[in-house]
């Protein structure tokens, strides 16, 4: 029998508990890890991200005021740190630029004006720009990654190849416009592919199951 997204969601989260938003304790943390987490695993990111910490380095303002090179030693577990430190810069030069540094009066631009302003940053991809959006913004903007496509294409919602943009229209249409919804649902998912429902998955221990049309499933 198919699940509905919403009840896909409801089964993680009777198992997971709450899980919420994007790790991090400021909104400077927040959009920092999701600049560094691009092909990399989170384990990576936690150690760049307590580098950057031990050097004073967590902060937008003080990445605005130190040369990439600084920066790009202290971020080398998140691969490609040359690109990522320049990636940190173009962001702080965006928000001193464009806010002055003031998150509100960033956050209180409308959605689509700011993600597009957000797609214009040399480095910043869709995923990026949307998880500064949902997670330090709390915007009304879902997020889908690889973990999301791979278990969303394994239940059969995407039975064709979509596009990014065709990955989050196709979700939202499915499930209430909520913030907290949208936070919780994609935590659920990256924590579950993460831990079940991997590259190889773990089809004997799947509350999903008896939804999955994944061949592996029928292992
Ligand atoms: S049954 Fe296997 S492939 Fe299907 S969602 Fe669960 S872990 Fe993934």
């Amino acid at each position: 029998m198919s699940m509905t997204l919403l009840e896909i969601y409801q089964s993680l989260r009777d198992l997971y508990g709450h899980r919420g938003g994007w790790p991090g304790e400021t909104t400077d943390e927040i959009i920092i890890g999701a600049i560094l987490t691009q092909n990399v695993t989170w384990k990576n990111v936690e150690k760049a991200l307590h580098k950057l910490k031990e050097n004073g380095l967590i902060s937008m303002v003080e990445i605005y005021h130190t040369p990439a090179e600084r920066i790009a030693p202290l971020i080398i577990p998140t691969r490609y740190y040359n690109m990522k430190a320049q990636r940190l810069k173009n962001f702080a030069s965006f928000f001193h630029d464009e806010y002055s540094f003031s998150y509100p009066k960033m956050f209180n631009v409308d959605t689509a004006t700011l993600r597009n302003q957000l797609l214009q940053i040399k480095g910043i991809g869709r995923e990026t720009a949307d998880s500064i959006l949902l997670y330090a913004g709390g915007k009304l903007q879902f997020v889908t990654d690889a973990y999301t496509a791979r278990l969303l294409g394994r239940l059969g919602f995407f039975t064709e190849k979509l596009t990014y943009d065709e990955q989050v229209a196709r979700i939202v249409e499915q499930i209430p416009a909520d913030v907290d919804l949208y936070q919780d649902m994609h935590a659920q998912i990256v924590h579950f592919s993460a831990t079940v429902c991997k590259a190889k998955p773990l089809c004997g221990e799947c509350v999903l199951r008896r939804s999955c049309a994944s061949p592996s499933a029928r292992c």
